[in-house]
């Protein structure tokens, strides 16, 4: 079962300069170079769209300011299980 995106990226192509850092970078293995070329001639970073997890490493990792965007995703919230006594316990 895959597990729920804790992150994602997002990769201006034209301002990313083809060096594959963040590909090697990445823990997850969720970054690529596209087989096209972006407009320096390069073959850009790409998201594969799944697995982030937000680590930010690839954005660290970049030498190119703004060529990367991390976004982390909010944790769903937790599910409370309380009892018949404490629902019905009054309120302090
Ligand atoms: S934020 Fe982390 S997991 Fe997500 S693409 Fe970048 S290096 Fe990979
Ligand atoms: S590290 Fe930056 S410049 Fe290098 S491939 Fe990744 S996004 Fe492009």
């Amino acid at each position: 079962m895959a597990s729920q995106a804790r992150g994602k990226v997002t990769i201006d192509i034209n301002e990313c300069k083809g060096c594959g850092l963040c590909v090697a970078a990445c823990p997850p293995k969720c970054l690529e170079l596209e087989d096209g070329l972006n407009s320096y001639g390069v073959h850009p970073a790409h998201y594969l769209g799944v697995d982030c997890t937000g680590c930010g490493i690839c954005f660290y990792t970049c030498p190119e300011p703004g060529a990367i965007t991390v976004y982390r995703m909010s944790p769903p919230p937790k599910a409370v299980i309380t009892t018949t006594e404490e629902r019905n316990a009054p309120a302090h």
